[in-house]
């Protein structure tokens, strides 16, 4: 028999809901003491469900994919930041046998990043034409595990700015597709101009979506699409434009506006009932391991802290169809020295992390 464990102080099981203790039995969640516990580990604190990246890059860094040992340091890093479920938001690298191992997160994988002929960073994505969209799309459907991400806008150097990359008749078709195959599809967008065409073409989600407006905020609300914002990557916005200022003015104005607006648009979508949830876009030129920053950054956007922690616990994990700390769920939780309600800050530093029912570290 494998150790129990005995989690005790405060379980936040859901956002209403805060239990005593619970117990890791076989690797698994529940809220019955064990007629025959044999060896206890006990820790104490305030515990949440293993924390949720909905956007990061495992197996990816900033010129493309990295091997095997490279993923594993930052599956690592984000474990040891307390993020236990990973939704990949792109990665060319397979990383399939990270799924075998018990000790490293949860990776819900989007397949490889879709995007139109030289239109994204290099080495990164199929880069590709509108007459092959439904192919590749229905590809990385099968490839991936229930999502597949688009490039939806991207610096266009005919117009010097950013701009959407795929017309509506053949985004809906594969979107289409893509639910066909039972997998939802996300979109990386920046800009204004594509959020219309492609909500309206069925899309279940906007990567980064600093281009939402008073115009789009209510369709996304009224259709359900989730947005996930990742401040701490719009926070670069300033220093892209400066770097892209010669070449391409238009678009480094843009970018610096799209920044300037960040949290407002943040949060006049959540008002308007958007969901939103916690991503960091780690693993292109950003470092793993920082979603409690993300998590702060929407604090700082106006987002309550209990909405702020949910985005990145119980709600994402109910979007994403994984459990949280139901009764037999796989013990996958992080526990505080403090109440992360009261201090999202705390998510900075777990005092334990456990994975599979096993203490990490
Ligand atoms: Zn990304």
């Amino acid at each position: 028999m494998s150790v129990v464990l005995h989690v005790t102080g405060r379980v936040l099981a859901g956002p209403q809901d805060v239990r005593d203790e619970l117990w890791v039995v076989g690797g698994r969640v529940t809220y019955d003491r064990p007629a025959h516990a044999g060896d206890v580990r006990t820790v104490r604190g305030w515990a949440l469900p293993g924390l949720v990246d909905a956007h990061c890059h495992v197996g990816l860094d900033a010129h493309g994919a990295v091997d095997a040992a490279t993923s594993e340091k930052q599956a690592v890093t984000d474990r040891d930041a307390g993020t236990l479920l990973i939704r990949d938001a792109g990665s060319p690298a397979d990383t399939r046998w990270i799924d075998d191992r018990d000790d490293l997160p949860r990776i819900i994988r989007a397949g490889r990043h879709i995007a139109r002929t030289r239109r994204y960073i290099r080495n990164y994505a199929h880069e590709i034409e509108p007459a092959d969209l439904v192919a590749y799309v229905g590809r990385e459907a099968r490839r991936g595990d229930g999502w597949v991400k688009l490039v939806g806008d991207w610096l266009d150097r005919g117009t010097g700015d950013l701009g959407a990359c795929w017309p509506r008749a053949e985004a809906e078709a594969a979107i289409a597709e893509a639910h066909r195959l039972g997998a939802r599809v996300t979109a990386h967008c920046f800009a204004e101009d594509s959020l219309r065409d492609l909500v309206e073409a069925g899309i279940d989600c906007i990567e980064h979506a600093t281009g939402l407006t008073e115009d789009t905020i209510p369709l996304f609300a009224e259709r359900g699409v989730a947005i996930v914002p990742t401040l701490v990557n719009i926070a670069t916005f300033p220093r892209l434009a400066d770097g892209g200022e010669a070449k391409f003015p238009r678009w480094a104005g843009h970018m610096r506006r799209l920044h300037e607006r960040r949290y407002d648009t943040v949060r006049a979508a959540y008002d308007a009932g958007v969901p939103v949830f916690v991503g960091t876009d780690a693993g292109g030129s950003l470092a793993h391991g920082l979603v409690a920053e993300e998590v702060a950054e929407l604090v700082t956007a106006g987002i309550p802290p209990l909405d702020a922690l949910s985005a990145t616990t119980w709600g994402a994990r109910a979007w994403l169809g994984r459990p949280a700390l139901e009764e037999g769920a796989p013990a996958d939780l992080v526990v505080y020295d403090e109440d992360p309600r009261a201090d999202v800050r705390m998510l900075a530093a777990p005092r334990r992390v456990i994975l599979a029912g096993r203490v990490i570290g």
